[in-house]
């Protein structure tokens, strides 16, 4: 809509000629202010030229490029797609000519105020001179029109992102003559009733809908159901009708002057780089730092001219599962918008072997030169004209993890790249997708339909019909199923809040897989045999069900399988090819990966997954299970020293057996666990009537209760009696605690498992904290060997997670064996943002841009990250070999793993699912920097 605006009433906002030559001297403001040459022009540019010393230019930037010109390597200046298409022009392969306008042009018209650079206009016309030229075909010539796409693509593929416009040339003149040239007059009033409905959408803004809802009325009134079947002089009138959709909605006459309809495109696809899901989708994938989206222009060829005409979409491999076979889907008699918006349900590629056995020849044979080209699975589109292959796009192609695991092993297996590349092919994050639960084949499953199994992993969740309230309901804390005939960008934020999605209608490319394989997330494609009502809120399937909006459903992203209801899942398990790449990535890092867990559960999983020891073990967490929670309130109530011993008792040998489990799990790794942390309180009932209970089972009164609790009440419990001050005031729950870690490891030991435990005080911000309870932790821990008559070696170590800790590390750091950094306290203590009541504010920071993202999840590198430099720095001071690592949730961040690891950490530790992205991460974090240095 502005693009309208903006060029309609300007339609190339030029520079006078006046302006244009002085800028040519660099004069501008000197011309401006002084000169008034109009018809002198010559005279002035003679008298410059001859009289005034040389000046020196800058030079003056290309805008436009043809596809001759450009290389694959030209991708920031000329986009993904205008560096591709430029590079197949290159390796021979069929392209259909065409020109890219710079994305320094985009960032320059937007910069202007949605306004054509200088000399935009001149260049672009020289550039469809050049193409009329090669095509032998002019813009608008009535009798045989050249006809072109004007496409977007930026450095970063945003698919289905930004606009589009395709068959632009045609009007009332030339539609006769493309009708006339292509001896088919229903191709020419299709592509042009398509055009008419495209350029209204996106470059004036009249919406889809009204067309819509007329191109329904027509088929209904012809009795037919597809717009196939809709005839030339259907499709006549529905251009006339369209015409007067835009003339009410737009108040103006479709515009005839194709050069007019070329640059009001080109305005409309540089302004949807600013448009709502475009920047939406950027800030979701954390994309930064490019100058906007490039302007591909093309001549266009045709995939809807009759039967020996088609259009498809095809990846080298599987994107799925990484197989090694040809795969994607076209459909004969349609444009490439057809495929994509999942409109009609395209056939599979193999068929086309049959139904055109020369074209998919040719086919197999440009896509292994492409893919062996760019050294990657490639996902390309193509258009059969006639029976004439015509290549539009390659792309290194999206990919679920499972497949990226695999094509990145498969393609060193075939020698295409060095197992260095392979590692860092593979995004770290997007491996956790592969560690979750899929479901168990071996349960009763009450299927109700059948779709695509368009992206892996299962989940289930209620039904919802919209992305809004998808959304609406993912903040209300309930797990969404987003069922949709088919989705579109507009439904990015929906589809984004659910746990995976379901549609009626497109293919294995349609955007709802395409977006979902992306994120990660489980979803079922053209599950044909279910109606979807998006106005009633509910879908019915052929099998008779109905399923209402607020109904579970569960779906097998893998099979394509909808069930009734929620179904059990299992546990997952690293396959072969995610094993190899693991330990390749293990040969290269030089930081362990430890994990977070305090169940011998997950402490198996962890091993499991490859974590080299504990990090850290929260010993409260052990303190909630039933058969202990109530020693835990007594001990919490006790108000003399006595009584908490006796509580204490009843603990210990509960603890003891708990670490003994702990660390038989982890076989001989070491395992860190923390002393009692977090503010008592927390562990007392909070409604009346437990409390009652409570008091029962004690065998107190209520009101005694009440008045303990009441003292133990704090105003900031974050900020109040946990950690180290908790113990130095009772330093006989260190006591316990000591006590039991090492008559654990003890027992292990007579079993012939040796263990260092490593004991971890928490809290700590004075080097005399540190110490007080080092010393009591270090007189247990002796007395009881010695009583075991045994050896054993253990550690005492701390916690950094206050500001302060950091600055004092030096000192710290005589009495601690090791430091654990606990970011997340360290971040609620550097910003001052309370952990547990961020996140009502932090969202609104990250989308007005206050920050980059959320400081809990990746870490804050230039606040949080200096204190922890600082911290590591003096803590080594005089300890070199000081062993330090994180514990924080960012620890199993990649993008904080590469920075702990330059910061000189010995470890990272993270939730057992984390581990393998920690693996990956560390071993990008050495690659990346090795390559940083080679530079
Ligand atoms: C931390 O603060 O980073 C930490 C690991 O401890 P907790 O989350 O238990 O406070
Ligand atoms: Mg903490």
């Amino acid at each position: 809509m502005l693009a309208y605006k903006m060029c309609s009433s300007a339609p190339f906002p030029r520079a006078s000629r006046q302006t244009k030559i002085c800028v040519l001297y660099g004069l501008t403001h000197l011309c401006h202010s002084r000169c008034r040459l109009n018809h002198l022009d010559g005279l002035f540019f003679i008298f410059f030229h001859t009289l005034m010393p040389p000046i020196r230019t800058t030079k003056k930037k290309k805008m436009v490029y043809s596809f001759q010109e450009g290389k694959a390597s030209m991708k920031d200046l000329l986009g993904g797609k205008g560096a591709n298409v430029s590079e197949m022009t290159r390796l021979g392969i069929p392209v259909p000519p065409g020109f890219t306008i710079t994305t320094e042009i985009c960032a320059s018209y937007n910069k202007l105020g949605q306004v054509f650079p200088n000399g935009l206009g001149k260049e672009i016309d020289i550039a469809v001179m050049r193409l009329e030229k090669e095509m032998k075909k002019k813009l608008g010539d009535p009798h045989d029109p050249l006809l072109v796409s004007v496409r977007s693509g930026a450095a970063v593929s945003m698919p289905g992102m930004m606009d589009t416009v395709l068959n632009l040339g045609l009007n009332d003149k030339s539609v006769i003559g493309l009708a006339q040239v292509s001896g088919n007059e229903r191709f020419a009033w299709d592509s042009y009733r398509r055009f008419i409905q495209m350029f209204a959408d996106v470059v004036l803004g009249v919406e889809h809908h009204f067309f819509e809802k007329e191109l329904t009325k027509l088929k209904k009134r012809r009795h037919v159901q597809l717009d196939t079947e809709l005839n030339a002089a259907d499709l006549q009138r529905l251009v006339a009708i369209y015409k007067q959709i835009v003339k009410k909605h737009h108040k103006k006459d479709f515009p005839q002057d194709p050069r007019k309809q070329l640059h009001l495109s080109i305005c409309a696809v540089f302004d949807s780089w600013m448009n709502p899901r475009a920047e939406y989708y950027r800030k979701m994938h954390n994309i930064s730092g490019l100058a906007g989206t490039a302007v591909n222009v093309q001549a266009m060829v045709f995939g809807n001219l009759g039967d020996t005409s088609g259009t498809g979409v095809a990846f080298t491999r599987d994107p799925s599962t990484g197989e090694k076979k040809f795969f994607g889907e076209y459909l004969i008699n349609a444009q490439g918008e057809d495929v994509v918006a999942g409109i009609r349900t395209p056939e599979p590629i193999a068929k086309l072997k049959k139904q055109m056995p020369h074209v998919y020849a040719q086919l197999e044979t440009v896509y292994k030169k492409l893919e062996k080209h760019y050294r990657d699975m490639q996902d390309i589109e193509f258009t059969v004209q006639q029976g004439q292959l015509w290549l539009l796009q390659t792309r290194n192609g999206k990919r679920s993890a499972r497949a990226a695991v695999r094509i990145a092993v498969d393609l060193v297996k075939e020698k295409m790249i060095t197992q260095k590349e392979a590692i860092l092919r593979v995004d770290p994050m997007s491996v956790e997708q592969l560690l979750h639960p899929t479901l168990d084949p071996k349960m009763p499953k009450d299927v109700i339909a059948k779709g695509l199994p368009a992206s892996p992993g299962a989940a289930h969740g209620m039904v919802v019909f919209s992305a809004d309230k998808a959304k609406k309901w993912k903040k209300e804390g309930k797990k969404v199923i987003l069922v949709r005939k088919e989705t579109s960008p507009e439904d990015i934020h929906g589809m984004h809040a659910a746990q995976g999605i379901l549609t009626a209608l497109g293919g294995m490319t349609s955007h709802a897989a395409v977006v979902a394989r992306g994120m990660g997330k489980c979803c079922i494609s053209g599950a044909q045999d279910i109606t979807v009502e998006h106005k009633k809120k509910y879908f019915s399937t052929k099998s008779g069900a109905v399923v209402k909006e607020g109904e579970i459903i569960t779906l097998n992203g893998s099979s394509g399988e909808v069930m009734l209801g929620r179904m059990e899942t299992i546990e997952p398990r690293l396959d072969r090819d995610f094993t190899q790449l693991l330990r390749w990535a293990d040969t290269h890092r030089t930081m362990k990966i430890r994990t977070n867990a305090d169940t011998p559960k997950d402490v198996a999983m962890a091993r499991s997954f490859g974590a080299e020891g504990i990090g850290l073990c929260r010993t409260e967490h052990m303190f909630f299970q039933p058969d202990r929670i109530l020693a835990v309130r007594q001990m919490i109530v006790a108000d003399s020293e006595e009584d908490r011993r006796i509580a204490l008792k009843k603990l210990l040998p509960i603890q003891r057996n708990d670490f003994y489990k702990i660390f038989k799990a982890m076989k001989g790794f070491p395992v860190t666990i923390r002393l009692l942390d977090p503010p008592l309180h927390e562990f007392l009932p909070q409604k009346e009537k437990a409390v009652r209970e409570l008091a029962k089972s004690l065998k107190i009164s209520v009101s005694k209760l009440h008045t303990r609790m009441m003292a133990l009440h704090e105003c900031n419990p974050m900020m109040g009696h946990r950690g180290a001050r908790l113990m130095i005031t009772f330093p006989e729950i260190a006591e316990m605690q000591t006590q039991a870690i090492i008559e654990a490891a003890l027992k292990l030991k007579k079993e012939g498992i040796t263990i260092k435990p490593e004991i971890m005080i928490p809290l700590i911000g004075f080097m005399e904290e540190f110490y007080y309870l080092a010393k009591v932790v270090r007189r247990v821990a002796t007395s009881c060997i010695v009583k075991s008559g045994k050896k054993l070696e253990y550690a005492v170590g701390t916690m950094i997670e206050l500001p302060r800790a950091c600055v004092r590390a030096r000192k710290i750091a005589r009495q601690a064996e090791f430091f654990s950094f606990g970011t997340n306290d360290l971040t609620q203590f550097s910003y001052g943002f309370s952990r547990d009541d961020a996140p009502k504010w932090v969202p609104q920071y990250v989308e007005e841009g206050i920050l980059d993202g959320d400081p809990f999840s990746t870490l804050d590198q230039r606040g949080v990250g200096d204190l922890m430099k600082i911290g590591i720095e003096r803590g080594r001071t005089d300890k070199k070999n000081l062993k330090i690592g994180i514990c924080g949730e960012q620890g199993g961040d990649p993008a904080s793993i590469i920075f702990c690891h330059s910061l000189g950490m010995d470890y990272v530790s993270c939730s057992p699912f984390r581990v393998p992205v920690a693996r990956i991460a560390a071993a990008h974090a050495v690659l990346k920097e090795k390559a940083e240095k080679e530079i």
